[in-house]
């Protein structure tokens, strides 16, 4: 759990090898160390291949949560025009949706 600048918590994923996952759509981190927020809940600006930047999609509308979800639903629709939205298969959304237990109806 990490307590946020503005107040907020944020919980991130991480596998039982100590990789995070976006969490936004799921996808594991190539690299241990990274992590999308750093312990005082400070975005690192790094862009995800959904097209998430930490940071700036998740401005403005605290909590991050809840930007995560409304980004989150756009990308699976395939409604984005910027990273994997439209050309990642929806079996492989799924598959990375059911790692961070954000499975979509
Ligand atoms: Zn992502």
């Amino acid at each position: 759990m990490i307590n946020t600048p503005n107040g907020q918590t944020i919980e991130l994923i991480v596998d039982s090898k100590g990789f995070c996952f976006c969490p936004v759509c799921g996808e594991r981190a190539n690299v241990k160390v990274w992590r999308p927020y750093d312990k005082f809940g400070y975005p690192t600006y790094d862009i995800c291949s959904c097209g998430f930047e930490y940071g700036f999609d998740d401005g403005g509308e605290p909590p991050y949560e809840k930007s995560w979800e409304n980004y989150r639903t756009k990308w699976y629709a395939g409604e984005l025009d910027f990273g994997n939205s439209k050309t990642l298969p929806k079996s492989q959304k799924d598959q990375q949706l059911a790692q961070i237990g954000a499975l979509q109806e």
